[in-house]
């Protein structure tokens, strides 16, 4: 390899020719490509088998080479090339169709094919916390694609709140086919599902909601509708049913609203426009409106809110993987780059500083993995217990708060250590850094998740008990997490205020709770480095760890390949 200075020569001796002859490309890393997204992953390991998905590990080691083999090169593709709307067909009906391009149908059947949308109620003990692992893996390449898969899975437990419906949709719902076909569900061999809640005047506060329901004979839970009213925020528009929330006279209800009507004919579902958004570019978001919309009544009339909530909540799990999976791969791209890029004589990775940053980067990358699948696990035994069911109930909303705050700052910092190659979209960071607010503002923002903490402990004490028995745990491992804990429950017993101290709260919530797991999860150095960190005197930037901490171990242990 020649010095920058032969090459200086070489460019003043050959005055132009050919592109190439004018320097040498050196000291720029490997990209990070063909990497298996599991089995180059330590902390996604352990946490998979801490939380009893290790049975799936075949699957989940398949998946992560195609995250970050085929899904990696087309969500590349599917994100150049945005959704477009046809309102209309070259003889002018009215259509309401979304065209895709072929990668985001692939990313989509990637998904579908290896149980993104089903592992979780087709089989058995642990494929919760399996199928959140794949769902991580996934978003970590091609995060648009998430949307519509965390719905069409998410909308299960909702649609069981009627049965007789559910058992019509549940098998082509769980169905392992991707059909993209545009017709009827009941031809189809697999079908997607999305929801449609946010209106115009109101989102959080869906009480706000104008939409009207109409019954088409009897009223009542499974009878038929018709929806007149719009929706302001409706994505993936080209699922096969939505969930959806309009007032009858008993008030808000929850309704399956399918885009074909039971006699084939196109429902009264009208796209009005696609929204330009800030990022997730390869999923489409839209305004629509209901003219008159088929709808069937899904749980008690009037009672919508709780029906759709069964719902809400898996989307809000899975937006907690999400930001975990933005954040991880944000840091393994850094590490890559840094492994393979000198700068001042010295590897980028063995710079004190850079080591600090990447150190402080893996330890906030596995801090979030850890929480989102206990979560999974919680969600699980949930099912059956009632104190994982409480625990998930406040953690949850906890975790969407905390983990999805974090992402857009860790995002950023990870794409800087790439320097100026960070900012430039061939790098993956720009992407992963449009994507990085979003989990936060969706499925209910920052405040309402920590208004929602509030909510479930002022009504269920017990929530909070469940949560305090889970950091009860890891008591006597930490002295800053001691303290941390303490401090917490002097916080809470103080209730003058509490509204306007909720992120104080719920920030403490949540990392206790990263440091009670992490202590529990056998990494030592990670779980020191949090605790001195984030429960200690800690920095308000990344990079700002303590010395005296096992930084190389943390490190190395992140490494992506
Ligand atoms: C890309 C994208 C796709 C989306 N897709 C869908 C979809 O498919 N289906 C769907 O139904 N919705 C969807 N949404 C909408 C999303 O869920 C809402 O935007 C979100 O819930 C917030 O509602 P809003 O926009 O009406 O904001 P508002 O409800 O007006 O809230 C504005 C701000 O006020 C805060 N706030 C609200 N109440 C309080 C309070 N009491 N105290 C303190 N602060 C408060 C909120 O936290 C927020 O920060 C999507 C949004 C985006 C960006």
């Amino acid at each position: 390899m020649s010095s920058p200075s032969e090459n200086d020569a070489q460019c003043h001796h050959l005055r132009g020719g050919s592109d190439g002859d004018t320097h040498e490309v050196f000291n720029q890393p490997d990209p990070l490509e063909d990497f298996n997204a599991y089995a180059g992953d330590q902390a996604l390991q352990d946490a998979v088998h801490r939380e009893g998905g290790g049975d799936f590990e075949d699957r989940l080691e398949h998946y992560g080479a195609v995250v970050g083999g085929e899904l990696l090169e087309v969500g590349f593709q599917a994100n150049e090339n945005p959704p477009k709307l046809k309102t209309y067909d070259r003889f002018g009906h009215r259509i309401d169709e979304v065209e895709f391009h072929p990668a985001y149908h692939r990313a989509m059947q990637l998904g579908v094919e290896n149980g993104l949308t089903s592992l979780t109620w087709t089989d058995g003990a642990g494929s919760r916390v399996a199928r959140s692992a794949l769902i991580y893996m996934h978003y970590q390449t091609e995060a648009g694609t998430q949307c519509p898969l965390t719905m069409t899975h998410a909308a299960i437990p909702a649609l069981r709140h009627q049965p007789e419906i559910a058992k019509t949709w549940e098998s082509l719902i769980l169905s392992d086919t991707y059909d993209r076909r545009f017709i009827a569900p009941h031809k189809k061999e697999g079908l997607t599902i999305g929801m449609a809640m946010t209106e115009k005047q109101g989102g959080s506060d869906v009480r706000a909601n104008t939409t009207r329901a109409y019954p088409i004979d009897q009223p009542g839970p499974g009878e038929s509708y018709e929806l007149v009213g719009h929706k302001w925020f409706c994505s993936a528009p080209m699922s096969d049913a939505f969930l959806t929330l309009a007032h009858t006279q008993k008030g808000l209800s929850c309704f399956l609203l399918p885009r074909w009507r039971p006699d084939e004919t196109l429902n009264r579902f009208r796209i009005q426009r696609l929204k330009d958004k800030l990022g997730n570019h390869s999923n489409a978001s839209s305004e629509v409106e209901y003219h008159g919309a088929w709808a069937q009544m899904i749980g008690e009339e009037g009672r919508g809110v709780p029906t759709i909530i069964a719902m809400v909540g898996e989307t809000r799990l899975d937006c907690v993987i999400g930001s975990a999976a933005l954040i991880r791969h944000a840091t393994a791209q850094a590490i890559q780059h840094c492994r393979g890029r000198k700068a001042f004589g010295k590897t980028l990775i063995d710079q004190p500083l850079m080591k600090n940053v990447l150190a402080d980067l893996a330890v906030e990358s596995e801090a979030s993995v850890v929480l989102a699948m206990r979560l999974a696990r919680a969600f699980e035994e949930g099912e059956s217990d009632k104190t994982s069911a409480l625990f998930a109930r406040i953690a949850t909303a906890a975790a969407k708060y905390w983990v999805c705050k974090r992402a857009p700052m860790a995002v950023n910092e990870a794409q800087e250590c790439l320097g100026g190659a960070g900012y430039v979209e061939e790098s993956i960071m720009p992407r992963l850094y449009r994507e990085a607010p979003l989990n936060a503002i969706w499925e209910g923002s920052g405040n309402v998740q920590c208004l929602d903490v509030l909510r479930a402990f002022s009504r269920s004490p017990e929530t909070l008990d469940a949560f305090f028995a889970e950091l009860e745990v890891a008591k006597g491992a930490d002295k800053n997490l001691d303290a941390a804990i303490f401090d917490l429950k002097e916080k809470l017993t103080n209730l003058e205020d509490i509204e306007f101290r909720a992120r104080r709260i719920v920030e403490a919530m949540a990392l206790s709770l990263q440091g009670a797991l992490l202590v529990q999860s056998g990494n030592d150095a990670v779980a020191d480095a949090f605790c001195a960190s984030r429960l200690g005197r800690g920095c308000l930037m990344l990079g700002g760890l303590p010395s005296g901490l096992a930084i190389d171990e943390i490190v190395e242990r992140a490494f992506p390949v």
